[in-house]
């Protein structure tokens, strides 16, 4: 590389360090739990999506073990090659028996699973209508259809009225509907029963992630749809991704038997790369039935919300209403933020400082995110430091 193209890059990294905005990681020296292990010391963890604490779990880490010993440590190629062993198949039925789609499939990441669904589902002459509070990955999906030729629009955040008025003036083929279930920084839910209502009067599809839903919310954690009571009707594209209740890495899109052939001969991101390691599924098919088991996990998870919610009542900060294990302590200045971060990180808390534009300027927040691994204590102790820090 020549050095004026290094020079352009260091640039702009002096600049993001002088905003201080400059990212670095942080070396866990234990496995994802409870507790984090960094620079020596154990601290509460307050920073993963290991919702229901099974990332650590032994169950799952024999399952995986055992799944490697029997087959193998790679999957050797795609899917649609030869990649799709035995265990790969009968995760994805076990995902449509527990989601009540007819069908399954499983991707590597919920980053590939969503680049599958919107670009392939909408290119020319069709209309992507998304939240404006949409995550990262589903906006790239976005950005990717539109190069197909898709028409694309970005509603305000969980705006029925104003998505109704949008789909209205739509002449496009098809038309989907896209959002988040639990939006990520906010731990909001989006209102689902109305947008299927939407999607049903604008012959419109509603495709929907249920990243932070999945294994937390409705009955034995079947995610969003099942707490709404709503059906799985061939309607709903439903993403999911198994590396944070689920505790292993991965996801999934299930859908009607059409979409999700169609999804297996078309999507970009599902055909060109190489199949999980089939240890993976053998982990996910223990970590679903753990999850369909798991009401105890989900007990204490929500009695750990419910905790945090009251205690933090009376702290100067906003606390949004927020159903899930997602809580937003919303701070607004980015430095008193990362300084409240830091204060706590320095009394062995570790919670995440969020700034724009990750989140809207004047909303930079610290992300509290609960386990079900929290005990009653933990949640004590970062309220007890809080108030100190106020
Ligand atoms: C984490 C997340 C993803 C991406 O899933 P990965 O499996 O981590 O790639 C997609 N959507 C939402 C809402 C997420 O929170």
């Amino acid at each position: 590389m020549t050095p004026s193209l290094e020079s352009s890059l260091a640039a702009e990294l002096a600049e993001l360090s002088a905003a201080g905005l400059r990212r670095r990681r942080r070396v866990l020296d234990a496995p994802c739990g409870r507790m984090a292990a960094v620079d020596g010391r154990q601290r509460l963890n307050f920073a993963s999506n290991d919702y229901l604490g099974l990332a650590g779990d032994s169950a799952l880490a024999r399952a995986m073990a055992d799944g490697a010993l029997a087959w193998g440590a790679g999957s050797g190629a795609a899917h649609l090659v030869s990649g799709h062993l035995a265990p790969h198949d009968a995760l994805e039925r076990e995902i449509a028996a527990f989601t009540g789609f007819a069908r399954a499939l499983t991707f590597s990441t919920g980053y590939l699973a969503n680049l599958a669904v919107t670009p392939t589902l909408a290119g020319r002459g069709d209309a992507v209508f998304a939240d404006k509070l949409n995550h990262a990955s589903l906006i790239d999906a976005m950005q990717l259809a539109k190069a197909g030729g898709a028409d694309t629009q970005r509603y305000p955040h969980n705006d029925v009225a104003a998505l109704d008025r949008l789909l209205a003036a739509s002449r496009a083929r098809r038309k989907l509907i896209v959002t988040d279930t639990v939006f990520s920084m906010d731990g909001d839910l989006a209102p689902l029963p109305l947008l299927l209502e939407l999607a049903e009067r604008h012959d419109a599809w509603l495709v929907i992630d249920d990243a932070h839903g999945f294994g937390v919310l409705g009955p034995q954690g079947r995610g969003n749809l099942a707490h709404f009571g709503l059906p799985a009707s061939p309607r709903i594209v439903l993403m999911g991704t198994l590396g944070k209740a689920a505790g292993v890495g991965g996801a999934f899109v299930a859908g009607s038997e059409t979409v999700i052939d169609y999804l297996l001969n078309r999507g970009r991101s599902y055909i060109f790369t190489t199949a999980a390691p089939p240890a993976v599924a053998c982990a996910l098919s223990a970590s679903l039935r753990l999850i369909g088991d798991g009401d105890a996990r989900r007990r204490q998870l929500f009695a750990n919300i419910a905790r945090l919610r009251d205690g933090a009542a009376g702290l100067p900060w906003t606390l949004p209403a927020s159903p899930t294990a997602i809580q937003p302590l919303i701070v607004g200045d980015n430095a008193a933020t990362l300084a409240l971060s830091q204060a706590l990180w320095e009394r062995d808390l570790w919670v995440p400082a969020i700034r724009p534009p990750t989140v809207p300027k004047g909303t930079a927040r610290l992300r509290i995110s609960l386990s079900a691994a929290h005990t009653a204590d933990d949640i004590d102790r970062l309220l007890a430091a809080l108030k100190e820090l106020t």
